[in-house]
């Protein structure tokens, strides 16, 4: 932490205000910008469907949002500053370029396909080079950042903490709607706000309908990395997908993948030359032992993505999450030689890939969305919560410890669980003014 005998470097003030990866990664974003490079690309090519919170982040707070870029700019030294955003959301720069012009930035618009948010795919779009197997934008000269993570870089250089978090609650829910919400509030008060569930059995989907999980219910809080929340009825084919256990899609991926190699063909990854071929992975349900580790190789440069099982694999099977059990494994049995070997195989782009992109309109078609397909327009900040619960861990790196302790009175931006000393990590902050009712080794909780 910084002294008060010394002013603190804008590295520093990104550090203690906790900022982080705000697209889903969560990596403490002070970390990224030790590098120089001579890109920095703004992620806001807001990828998955029914989510428009990029999208605000950018025409609600252009001016914080291309600061953000200059300071990135200015710790980076990056020489290209490239903000990409989708087709349907070209309209944002018609308020973006007249900010960005004269500081030199440029913007790309990128095609209406999924997945284009991925940093392989932005890096490739924006420089033509391609990430190396398995490596980081930063080993060919790019840092990648979301826009909303770029935003919170202008607001912790001002000297204010991440505590609030730009979310779109949509789905089956009555008005879908797009807030700035206190990190913590509960999953139930945003969806109320919304004007509550419109289906007696809602299961909600944090993040996104094709990367995104099943969240465990509506007590669940909003974190740091969470972008939205999409409510659908159990019985929707995404719930049911995505709630298959591990014991039901491994066996009947088993018994019924027949080899026709589609999950490969689509596979973005493979797309783009990587060493990933997801039907090989299949074959490793009928083995046990270190043919089954060799054949999980196929599986290390997953970018969990899904298009395999949710749209590629013609008997619904589910390569994906076969992809990352093979993950696992490949962690637990730790394989170095044989990544080397795979390495070598990456081929360069296919030339069939730029026929094989999904539209965003083939996953609302194809995934039982089109009665969704309504605006979540941005309706300002949600009122104080009566309660929010901080969890301790919403980063990469090791999770902090609590610095508060019950029945304290905190103010909104107040520290309250620190990163330990020479880890890796971001603090968090209280996001209403109010008394710790909890204090424990996961989570703080503050009553209004
Ligand atoms: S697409 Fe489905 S059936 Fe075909 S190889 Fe892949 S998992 Fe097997
Ligand atoms: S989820 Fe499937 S399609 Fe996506 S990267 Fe992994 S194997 Fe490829």
């Amino acid at each position: 932490m910084t002294t008060s005998t010394q002013n603190p470097s804008l590295s520093d003030l990104i550090r203690d205000a906790g900022v982080v990866g705000a697209g889903g990664a969560g990596f403490p974003t002070f970390r990224k910008l030790d590098a120089q490079v001579e890109h920095l690309i703004a992620n806001g090519a807001e990828c998955e469907p029914l989510l428009y919170k990029d999208r605000e982040v950018m025409l609600q707070e252009a001016e914080a949002f291309v600061e953000g870029l200059r300071i990135m700019q200015q710790l980076t030294g990056a020489a290209h500053v490239t903000v990409v955003v989708k087709e349907k959301n070209a309209d944002v720069l018609d308020v973006l370029t007249p900010l960005m012009d004269p500081l030199g930035f440029k913007s790309l618009v990128y095609r209406d396909v999924y997945p284009a948010g991925d940093e392989y795919v932005l890096v490739h779009a924006v420089t033509g080079r391609l990430i190396p197997p398995g490596g980081l934008p930063l080993q060919v000269g790019c840092v990648v950042d979301n826009v909303e993570t770029i935003l919170n870089v202008a607001h912790a250089a001002a000297g204010k903490a991440v505590t609030e978090k730009w979310v779109t609650v949509t789905g089956a829910v009555k008005s879908p709607a797009t807030y700035k919400v206190p990190v913590g509030i509960s999953f139930r008060d945003c969806i109320e706000a919304a004007g509550g569930a419109t289906t007696p059995d809602p299961m909600i989907l944090t993040g996104g309908v094709m990367m995104g999980g099943v969240a465990g219910g509506l007590d669940d809080e909003i974190t740091k990395t969470i972008g939205g929340l999409i409510v659908l009825p159990a019985d929707h084919y995404l719930i049911q997908r995505k709630t298959a256990s591990q014991s039901t899609y491994t066996r009947i991926g088993h018994g019924q993948c027949d080899q026709c190699s589609m999950c490969t063909e689509m596979c973005p990854r493979y797309l783009m030359g990587y060493p990933i071929e997801p039907h090989k992975v299949m074959r490793t349900l009928l083995m046990t032992g270190e043919a089954k580790e060799r054949g999980s190789l196929w599986a290390q440069y997953c970018c969990e993505c899904n298009i395999c099982s949710l749209i590629a694999c013609p008997e619904t099977l589910d390569p994906k999450s076969i992809c990352v059990d093979a993950k696992k494994i490949l962690r637990d049995s730790g394989t170095k030689r044989e990544k080397v070997e795979l390495e070598s195989l990456t081929r360069g782009i296919h030339p069939g890939r730029s026929g094989r992109e999904i539209p965003i309109k083939t996953l609302y078609q194809r995934l039982g969305l089109r009665p969704y397909d309504k605006k979540a327009p941005y309706l300002g900040s949600l009122p104080q919560p009566a309660k929010v619960v901080i969890p301790m861990q919403q980063h990469i790196g090791a999770p902090c410890v609590p610095c508060v302790a019950v029945g304290d009175r905190v103010r909104v931006g107040q520290c309250v669980g620190k990163v330990p000393d020479g880890q890796l990590g971001a603090p968090v902050h209280a996001s209403i003014d109010g008394t710790v009712t909890e204090a424990g080794e996961t989570r703080v909780s503050i009553e209004g």
